[in-house]
C-alpha cells in the first residue's frame, strides 16, 4: 500500500485488495473468474467475504445498502451457491442481513443494540483492566508500549483497517493480562460487533480509539492503579460510543463503486 499520509486518515478512501487487483490488472469480473479457476473455492469464498466486509469497515457500504444476489454473482463471477454461502458467513458476523424473500443488506445495528453492546463491553473491560492492573508484569507493559508504537504509526498510513486492527489488538492485550480465557471470549466477539459498529455509525475523519487515551490506560497499569485504569477505560468506551452517529446519508454510488470494483 502507497499512500501520502493525509491529516485526517478516514477521509481518504483506504485502499483495498480489491482495488489494487483492479487498478493492477484490468476489469474486475475478468479477474474474478480467473481468480475462481486458480484457487479452491474456499479461496474465492474468503475473497468476496474480504470484499463486502473491507467495504463495510472502510464506510464504502453504508448500514442498509442492498446485496442482491444477481449483482454479486455477475460481480464477482460466480455462482448463486458461493455467494449466499458468503452471505451466511457475513450474518453471523452481524456484518449482513439476510431477510426472507428481500434479499441481503448490510447490517444496521439500532441505538438500542448499540447501547446494549457498548454497556455489556464496559462492564466486561472494566473487570478485565482491573484483574491486568493485578496480574501484569513488566515485559507486559514493554509489550503494550510496542503495541501503543504500531498504533501511533498505523494511524499515520491512513489504512483504516490496519488502524483498526491495531486499536482491536490493544484492547484484546489489555484483556489477556487479565488472565481470564472466558471474560476475554466474550469480550472478543463484542469487540467485533463494535468495530463494526464504529465503521458503519463514526462521522468519517474521526479516529476509533483515541490513541491518547489508550496511553492513559497503560500508564494507570503501569502504575497499579486500578481505581484510575477502570475510570480511564470507561472514559474511553464511553467516549468512543457518544461519537458514533446513528444517522448517515444514503448512498447514490453503485454497488461495484462500493465493492471497488468498478
Ligand atoms: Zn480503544
Amino acid at each position: 500500500m502507497t499512500q501520502t499520509p493525509p491529516a485526517k486518515p478516514r477521509q481518504t478512501a483506504p485502499k483495498t485488495a480489491a482495488g489494487a487487483r483492479k487498478a493492477g490488472r484490468g476489469p474486475a469480473r475478468t479477474d474474478m473468474a480467473g481468480i475462481a479457476a486458480v484457487d479452491g473455492a474456499a479461496d474465492v469464498e474468503q475473497r468476496i467475504y474480504q470484499s463486502v466486509f473491507d467495504g463495510v469497515l472502510n464506510q464504502r457500504l453504508p448500514p442498509g445498502t442492498k446485496l442482491p444476489e444477481p449483482a454479486l454473482c455477475a460481480l464477482f463471477g460466480v455462482s448463486r451457491a458461493v455467494v449466499r454461502k458468503v452471505l451466511q458467513r457475513l450474518e453471523h458476523d452481524h456484518i449482513v442481513e439476510l431477510r426472507p424473500n428481500r434479499g441481503a443488506v448490510v447490517a444496521a445495528p439500532t441505538p438500542e443494540e448499540t447501547r446494549k453492546i457498548f454497556e455489556a463491553r464496559r462492564a466486561l473491560e472494566a473487570a478485565l483492566v482491573e484483574l491486568a492492573v493485578q496480574r501484569h508484569s513488566g515485559k507486559d507493559i514493554e509489550e503494550l508500549h510496542a503495541l501503543l508504537h504500531q498504533e501511533e504509526e498505523a494511524m499515520a498510513n491512513a489504512y483504516q483497517p490496519a488502524w483498526a486492527q491495531t486499536a482491536r489488538n490493544f484492547h484484546l492485550q489489555v484483556a489477556a493480562l487479565g488472565g481470564n480465557p472466558i471474560l476475554l471470549a466474550y469480550l472478543t466477539e463484542l469487540i467485533s460487533r463494535c468495530s463494526l459498529i464504529v465503521a458503519l455509525y463514526e462521522p468519517a475523519g474521526n479516529a476509533a480509539c483515541e490513541h491518547e487515551e489508550h496511553c492513559d490506560i497503560v500508564d494507570a497499569i503501569s502504575k497499579g492503579d486500578a481505581k484510575r485504569a477502570v475510570a480511564a477505560m470507561n472514559a474511553h468506551l464511553v467516549g468512543l460510543e457518544e461519537r458514533i452517529c446513528l444517522e448517515r446519508p444514503s448512498s447514490v454510488k453503485t454497488l461495484a463503486q462500493m465493492l471497488n470494483l468498478a
